[in-house]
């Protein structure tokens, strides 16, 4: 392609609306366009390596015997309804209605969808397992649309979902995908962890997601260098600890503090570290009132006490239902004579002399003691894995990182088939209800993480498989004939070699054409300049600050050889 008639509107300035690379980049380079917020335009640079990404997506999903079809976007309510989603998308879906006035929305996943179609066109165990994708777009709200592509609200999504007999049925289906996922990232040479994920409390009895390690990553990722264990925050088990008290367990002494309430300011006030307090939290868990105590620096893991629970929706009570349970106002709950139901972190089990809310306006307690002072507490891992923690499976110590989720698997088991009767006949004619999986890629996720994972303060260095060109071309002066028409047969000379090449055939000046390359990363740069008389071109690899001379007629023999080791 000549860059002259290509629409690659690069920028210099850093465009405000941008705060991670990746995001800035893909401005920069002229990739893509914003049109609203978490909404983009993929221009034609981008569009490429965008289509090579589905590409790999697309034959690793054949490869391991997935079916691909495309379904709409734009869904009945009924569906979701059936299954409850309908409600629990709450304001993350998008909705319209008809002009029968009918709901529908725009398609944020789609397991009921793939379920109801395997449900009218698979009747027996002979066609199972089944498993069947597709790459389409995907409409979710979302609270917090940031980083550009990484979490728009239109985006990609490589969705499939496997259709199983059994569990070893599908153990195995997910075990292909975990393979075939393993393919995909390795081939857009992304450095990526593979996390274990909470299955949530409503069935469900496996979860995996892909994870690359960022700064900019919005998961936390707790990881064992020793075992190799890795999880996400949500799912990360911490250990319960041996109970070593060491003071003797003092009276309990009540203590008035009628501007501190949060852990900060109570710290001032009695002059120590929040490993003192033990915090108590008033939840309301779908039609219950419950707290959760935690030590006073730790968070609360809502996952963890949602999935203990076995509640649809739980959510911090309000300040008229704090009053109350507590008779105080926030800020002065504790555990002690408070008459609803109580979870505490395990670790609350193992202090001793600690500061709680007095469950009184204004006032605190000292020296509680769990054990003496309070009854049928229920103890739990309910908080959030913290540096220092214990691996669980080795003891050694946990690390801790930030994440980008790429890609996730999931072993759904009959969590929709059962609730939308996608039934089969298994040998002995007998009737019973599929397994499923999912699993989802964000395709414009994955290429923003690839560059997170690949730049410099030059501009994105894309690796091989996923350059929208292999090579680009630039003579140093197109109006000099000689380069010129050297440039030309070599650019002719690629193509028909299918080698994918951009020609800056621009009356620019070179200093331009060779930030522009650097920007947008093409993985090969040759340029033609003052030594063409000579047969000789410069030849320089992105990723590399080396530059070699090389006679052209060697030329295509170095590329394809570069485009082969990559
Ligand atoms: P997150 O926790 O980041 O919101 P999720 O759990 O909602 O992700 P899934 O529903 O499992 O994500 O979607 C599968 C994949 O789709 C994700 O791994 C990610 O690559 C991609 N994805 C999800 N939400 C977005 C989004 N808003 N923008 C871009 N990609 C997304
Ligand atoms: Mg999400």
């Amino acid at each position: 392609m000549k860059y002259s008639k290509m629409l690659i509107p690069t920028l210099r300035e850093v465009p405000a609306e941008a705060e991670i690379e990746s995001h800035k980049l893909m401005l920069r380079a002229g990739l893509m366009r914003r049109l609203a917020s978490g909404v983009y335009s993929f221009l034609p640079l981008g569009y490429r390596t965008f289509r090579k990404i589905e590409n790999i997506v697309r034959e690793e999903m054949d490869r391991a015997g997935a079916q691909e079809l495309i379904m709409s976007a734009l869904i009945p309510a009924e569906s979701y309804k059936e299954t409850g989603r309908w409600e629990v998308f709450g304001p993350e879906m998008f909705r319209l209605k008809d002009r029968g006035d009918r709901d529908f929305c725009l398609g944020p996943t789609h397991e009921e969808i793939f379920t109801q179609t395997v449900k009218s066109g698979v009747k027996s165990y002979k066609n199972l397992p089944m498993t069947l994708y597709q790459i389409q777009t995907k409409f979710r709200d979302e609270r917090r649309p940031r980083f550009g592509v990484m979490r728009s609200r239109e985006f990609v999504m490589k969705d499939a979902y496997s259709f199983d007999a059994d569990e070893q049925g599908l153990d195995e289906s997910y075990n292909k995908m975990y393979q075939a996922y393993c393919s995909i990232f390795d081939r857009c040479s992304l450095d990526y962890t593979v996390v274990d994920a909470d299955s949530g409390a409503m069935g469900g009895s496996g979860s995996q997601e892909f994870m690359v390690k960022s700064d900019i990553g919005e998961a936390q990722i707790a990881y064992c260098d020793s075992c190799g264990y890795a999880a996400n925050d949500e799912k990360a088990q911490c250990l319960e600890q041996k109970v070593t008290v060491t003071e003797p367990a003092l009276p309990l002494e009540e203590v008035e503090t009628p501007e501190a309430r949060t852990i900060e300011q109570l710290c001032e006030f009695f002059d120590c570290g929040p490993e003192n307090f033990a915090k108590t939290l008033i939840y309301k868990a779908d039609e219950n009132i419950i707290a959760a105590v935690v030590r006073g620096d730790r968070e609360l893991n809502e996952t963890k006490l949602q999935n203990y629970l076995g509640c649809i929706e739980l959510e911090m009570a309000d300040d008229e239902t704090i009053y109350k349970v507590t008779n105080a106002k926030v800020g002065f709950a504790g555990p002690v004579g408070l008459s609803i139901r109580i979870i505490a972190d395990f670790e609350v089990k193992a202090m001793s002399n600690f500061i709680t809310g007095a469950n009184k306006t204004g006032y605190h307690i000292k020296n509680v003691n769990i054990d003496r002072d309070t009854e049928n507490i229920e103890f739990l891992d309910i908080r959030n894995i913290a540096l220092g923690d214990s691996c669980p499976v080795c003891h050694e110590k946990i690390k801790l990182a930030r994440g980008i989720e790429v890609g996730h698997i999931f072993k759904l088991g009959d969590k929709y088939t059962k609730a939308l009767d996608c039934l089969y006949l298994d040998a002995n004619g007998k009737s019973q209800t599929m397994l499923m999986g999912c699993y989802g890629i964000g395709i414009g996720r994955t290429m923003a993480s690839v560059i997170e994972q690949n730049y410099d303060e030059k501009g994105i260095i894309w690796p091989m498989a996923i350059a929208p060109y292999q090579v680009i071309i630039i003579p140093i002066n197109i109006s000099d004939q000689e380069q010129a028409a050297a440039a030309d047969a070599l650019y002719e000379k690629l193509l028909s070699e299918n080698i994918e090449v951009l020609f800056d055939d621009r009356k620019e000046r070179p200093g331009v054409k060779f930030n522009d390359a650097e920007l947008i990363g093409i993985p090969i740069r040759i340029t033609v300049g003052k030594k063409t008389g000579e047969g000789i071109v410069e030849y320089k690899l992105r990723k590399s600050s080396d530059m070699e001379e090389i006679n052209i007629a060697d030329v295509i023999n170095r590329v394809k050889n570069d485009i082969l080791k990559s």
